[in-house]
């Protein structure tokens, strides 16, 4: 059957500043969570395709970095107009392919320009220094450099914010992009790409091939011809990346998935921490990097602070992602959705309780979508399953806790470090917690902020480099020590100078 008599929106891909299909003639197909059914057919680049695109870039990475900053910057900011023009069709096709709510995603989308707008705002403003050396007759200079070709691998979970995250530093500095977005969630990269196109931006400075992991994400990060890889996804397949980056010894960075502690203290506001909980855990249906998937809890205050979140989950409104009033849609594929509940199963087994949700809703609206409920489980100890490994799901793990040393050794008592949650009146407290958390990310008070003005990044198996803020310039830049002869004289040159 074909897309069209299926009624599919049929897309391309987008290589060389040209629509084209895979070069096999495969597709796939995205399914929406919500009515559980086929809308989109996307292509499966092959080999042949990610090598035709990481050359394009390539080719296009000489003129584009030689071209003036400010004039790099004024094609970002076009196209932050332009995607605020389209913001809305592109959140609907966004929640459309993961579910999430549309409020969320047109949110994230919103977002976009100011991503832009930040970074074209760098494009001319990125450049080396005079170093004062103790070497008479010679001057010194670094030139901070663009790397070359980026491939950009993204989840399904916020397809363009998290290429945002990448693509606005990386195109600032001067290099051009191979994007893989993930086969859950391909439209939405490949509608921004039409509006690259709008633009008028160099054919090869931005590129989109789509596929799943294997052929398309193998070819591309095994491609020799990229400069630097920027992996936002789970932990299993960043090991995979690295593994592949190590034969061509393209520089990795990554950025992963958490099992991040969302930390009450007695002394808390707890209306204020009960919302925060709820924002950690139960925004976008819990599949969120940063989700506060393990509540730790003070014991004075636990069952004050348990009801009140059991309570609070009865009142979320499961439905369709589209509908205004909905506050958690569906969760993005089958095989998910069963891999959340063998996490629930699995801590039931091991000990836990289910002090709300734990299974499928049964309410007949809900059973054609990929919907779980929000859950939460109590009696978890630190050292089970559930307290370790990433659920990416509705489900909230309860920890107590004595006091603010064990508190700290539970939170860090993790292979993850991606982000941390703080609820405390005690400004003391609140910096002491900020200094002994093993966590790229401490939010105090508030959970779930980012801005493209702030670093965001993991410790330990959470990630590698980061993203956003100026500090990601080193990311996406390489420094160049020149060293110039000024004393037209050559010395002993059996010596080092
Ligand atoms: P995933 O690892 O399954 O897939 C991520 C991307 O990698 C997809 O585009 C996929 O096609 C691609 N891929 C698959 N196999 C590959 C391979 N062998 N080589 C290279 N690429 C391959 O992740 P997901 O399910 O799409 O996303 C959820 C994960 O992403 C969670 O673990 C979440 O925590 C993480 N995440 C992290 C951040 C962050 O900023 N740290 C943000 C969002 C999501």
């Amino acid at each position: 059957m074909t897309a069209a008599s299926e009624g599919l929106s049929r897309y391309q891909m987008y290589v060389d500043g040209h629509w084209r299909d895979s070069a096999s003639g495969e597709t796939f197909a995205s399914v929406d969570p919500y009515r559980a059914e086929r809308w989109a057919e996307i292509p499966t680049a092959t080999a042949q395709d990610v090598d035709d695109a990481v050359r394009a870039a390539r080719r296009a990475a000489g003129p584009w970095r030689r071209m003036f900053g400010k004039d790099r910057g004024r094609l970002m900011r076009q196209l932050a107009r332009l995607v605020d023009q389209h913001a809305e069709s592109l959140a609907v096709i966004e929640t459309r392919d993961n579910g999430k709510l549309l409020r969320e995603m047109r949110g994230q989308v919103r977002s976009i320009p100011d991503y832009l707008d930040y970074w074209s705002g760098w494009a001319d403003k990125v450049f080396g220094q005079v170093v004062p050396l103790d070497k008479p007759g010679i001057f010194h200079y670094t030139l901070r450099e663009p790397l070359g070709a980026v491939a950009v691998i993204t989840p399904w979970n916020s397809p363009l914010l998290l290429l945002m995250w990448s693509l606005a530093p990386a195109l600032a500095t001067g290099n051009t992009i191979v994007v893989k977005p993930s086969e859950h969630a391909s439209a939405s990269t490949l509608e921004f790409a039409r509006l690259v196109d709008e633009v008028g931006f160099p054919a090869g400075v931005f590129n989109v091939v789509t596929g799943p992991g294997s052929p398309t994400s193998e070819a591309l990060v095994s491609h020799p011809g990229l400069s630097k890889i920027a992996f936002t996804g789970g932990g299993p397949t960043g090991r995979k990346v690295l593994r592949s980056a190590s034969e061509t010894l393209v520089p990795v960075m990554l950025e992963l998935g958490g099992k991040s502690p969302n930390i009450v203290f007695e002394d808390a506001d707890l209306d204020n921490a009960s919302k925060g909980v709820f924002a950690g855990i139960f925004a976008a249906s819990g599949q969120a990097c940063s989700a506060g998937s393990r509540l730790l809890v003070q014991e004075s205050i636990a069952d004050e602070l348990l009801a009140r979140l059991t309570e609070g989950t009865k009142r979320i409104k499961l439905g369709d992602p589209s509908d205004p009033a909905t506050e958690m849609g569906p969760v993005c594929f089958p095989e998910h959705l069963a891999r959340i509940q063998g996490y629930v199963d699995g801590a039931i087994q091991e000990g836990a309780h289910v002090a709300a949700g734990g299974k499928r809703p049964a309410a007949e609206d809900l059973t054609t979508g990929y919907f779980f409920e929000p859950t939460i489980l109590t009696g978890v100890s630190n050292d089970m399953t559930i307290a370790r490994e990433e659920v990416f799901g509705p489900v909230l793990a309860v920890i107590t806790f004595r006091d603010e040393a064990d508190a700290i050794r539970i939170a860090n008592d993790s292979d993850f470090g991606l982000a941390a949650g703080v609820w405390t009146k005690d400004v003391g407290r609140a910096h002491r917690l900020t200094q002994e958390l093993e966590s790229g990310i401490v939010w105090v008070n508030t959970y779930r902020a980012a801005s493209y003005a702030a670093p965001w990044g993991g410790y330990k198996q959470s990630g590698v480099g980061r993203e956003l803020g100026p500090e990601s310039i080193q990311e996406f830049t390489q420094l160049k020590s020149v060293w110039i002869n000024t004393s037209g004289e050559i010395d002993d040159p059996f010596v080092v100078r």
